[in-house]
C-alpha cells in the first residue's frame, strides 16, 4: 500500500530532507542538489539525464534532472519537484538550520535558506519515485520525474522546455506538481479547481523629469511628485477599470530617486509586480500601466522625449497555473479515499506564482494539477486562530515545516494520484 511504503521510507527520507535543508542552493546554482536527486532517482529505478536547461542568464548553469521510469504501454505522467532555495537568513533555530552563505548573481554574499519548503518537495519526490518503483504491478506507462531548478525566479520550467524536455522524454498526458502550504495543517491536502496561482509580471519603470535646485521647483520638472501621482493612479486600474470579479494586484515594491534634500533629481526608478489570472486581463493591465504612466507625465508637462520608460523583462514572468477541473475532481476523490475525507480541503487560489504552469502549455492542453500539502503542526494552526496571530509564511526566515507528516502526506498524495492515472 502507498501508506505503508511511505512509512517504510520515512526515516531515510528525513535524513535526505535534513541534508538538503542544511545545504540550500540559489536559483541557477543547484549543483549539489541536482547530483543528490539524480543519484536517488537512479537508485529508485529511473533512467536519469542530468544537466538539462537552457537559460538566458549565462550565470545560471543547467542543473535540471529528469528520471524516466518505464513500465510497458500506457500514459505518460510528468511529476515535478522544484529544487532551488532563497536568499534568506534562516532564523528557525533548528538543529539542521542552514548556515550557508553563497554568492548571488551580482557576486554578493547572501545567506541561503529553503524558506519555500522545496526541500520537502524533493524528499517527497524521491519518496514517490521509490514507492512507484515498488508498485510496478499496479501501473503501466511512463513516469517522467522532473527535478526543476530556478522556480523562485520563474525561469526553470521554460529552460527545461527550451532544452527539449517534451521532444526528448515525450509529451506527457498529465502533469502533476505539488507545493507545501504554510497555513495548512500537516497531514492535509489542499487543492483548487481552475486557476490556483497567478500570472506574475515584473515591470520596470523609469520616470524622467528635469532636475535642478530644490528651492526653485518652477525651473524643473519634478519626477518625484510625478512618480507619486503615477503610483496612486495605477491603483485605479484595480479599483475603477477592472471587473471586481477578476483579481488583479499591482504592487510597487521598489521606488528610488534622488540623492539629497535640496536637489530635484532627473529620474525615479520603480519596480512593480503585477498579478492576474486571465491572459487577456494580463495584457490589458500591462498596457494600462504604460498608458497611465505616460498620461500622468504628459499632464505634468514632461516633454514627449522624456516620457516614462516602461518595460516588462521577458525572463521574469510566470503564467497562471490552471488546475484542470475534471482532473482535479478525479484526484480529490482519490485523495479522500486514501487519506480520509476530513484530510482533503478545497483551498482558495492565491496571487502567488509558480512556473509549474509551463508544463500544461499556454493553451492548458496538457491536463495538469498542482496541489498543496500542509506543513504546519495542527496545534499551531489552532493557536494562531485563537490568538489571531499570523503563522510564518512561505519565504519567511522562521518557516519550519514539521517534516515527518508533511513529507508522508505529500508522498501518499502524489503516489496515489499517479497510480490512478496509470492503472
Ligand atoms: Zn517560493
Ligand atoms: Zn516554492
Amino acid at each position: 500500500m502507498p501508506q505503508s511504503l511511505a512509512d517504510a521510507e520515512l526515516r531515510s527520507l528525513l535524513a535526505i530532507y535534513k541534508d538538503v535543508h542544511s545545504h540550500p542552493e540559489l536559483s541557477g546554482y543547484e549543483e549539489r542538489t541536482a547530483g543528490l536527486v539524480a543519484k536517488e532517482l537512479r537508485a529508485a529505478g529511473c533512467e536519469v539525464t542530468e544537466h538539462l536547461g537552457k537559460y538566458q542568464n549565462s550565470k545560471h548553469k543547467p542543473y535540471g534532472v529528469v528520471g524516466v521510469m518505464k513500465n510497458g504501454d500506457g500514459p505518460t505522467v510528468l511529476v515535478r519537484t522544484d529544487t532551488d532555495a532563497l536568499p534568506v537568513q534562516e532564523e528557525t533555530g533548528l538543529p539542521y538550520a542552514s548556515k550557508v552563505v553563497a554568492k548571488n548573481d551580482e557576486g554578493k554574499d547572501v545567506h541561503v535558506m529553503h524558506a519555500c519548503g522545496h526541500d520537502t518537495h524533493i524528499a517527497a519526490f524521491i519518496g514517490t519515485a521509490r514507492s512507484l518503483g515498488k508498485l510496478k504491478d499496479e501501473w503501466h506507462g511512463t513516469i517522467v520525474f522532473v527535478a526543476q531548478p530556478a522556480e523562485e525566479i520563474g525561469t526553470g520550467a521554460r529552460a527545461l522546455l527550451k532544452d527539449g524536455l517534451y521532444d526528448r522524454f515525450g509529451k506527457p498526458n498529465f502533469a502533476l506538481g505539488f507545493h507545501d502550504k504554510a497555513d495548512l495543517q500537516a497531514g492535509h491536502i489542499g487543492v483548487t479547481e481552475g486557476y490556483t496561482s497567478a500570472n506574475v509580471d515584473s515591470v520596470d519603470v523609469t520616470v524622467r523629469g528635469i532636475g535642478g535646485h530644490g528651492g526653485y521647483p518652477h525651473k524643473t520638472k519634478d519626477p518625484i511628485v510625478l512618480a507619486a501621482e503615477i503610483v496612486n493612479a495605477w491603483q485605479t486600474i484595480v479599483s475603477r477599470e477592472n471587473n471586481p470579479l477578476d483579481p488583479v494586484v499591482i504592487t510597487v515594491g521598489s521606488i528610488h530617486g534622488g540623492t539629497k534634500h535640496n536637489v530635484i533629481p532627473d529620474e525615479v526608478k520603480m519596480q512593480i509586480t503585477v498579478r492576474t489570472y486571465k491572459p487577456e486581463l494580463r495584457e490589458r493591465v500591462l498596457a494600462d500601466i504604460d498608458r497611465i504612466a505616460k498620461g500622468c507625465a504628459a499632464a505634468a508637462g514632461i516633454p514627449p522625449d522624456l516620457a516614462p520608460i516602461v518595460s516588462v523583462p521577458k525572463d521574469l514572468v510566470a503564467s497562471a497555473t490552471y488546475n484542470n477541473p475534471e482532473l482535479t475532481k478525479r484526484l480529490v476523490a482519490v485523495w479522500k479515499k486514501s487519506l480520509g475525507d476530513e484530510n482533503v480541503e478545497i483551498v482558495d487560489p492565491t496571487m502567488g506564482g509558480d512556473d509549474f504552469s509551463e508544463y500544461s502549455l499556454p493553451d492548458h492542453s496538457i491536463p495538469a494539477v498542482y496541489f498543496h500539502f500542509g506543513a504546519v503542526d495542527p496545534a499551531k494552526i489552532v493557536e494562531s486562530k485563537q490568538k489571531a496571530k499570523e503563522l510564518p509564511t512561505l519565504h519567511s526566515s522562521k518557516f519550519a515545516p514539521v517534516p515527518e507528516s508533511t513529507i508522508r502526506t505529500a508522498i501518499i498524495g502524489m503516489t496515489v494520484a499517479v497510480l490512478d492515472l496509470m492503472k
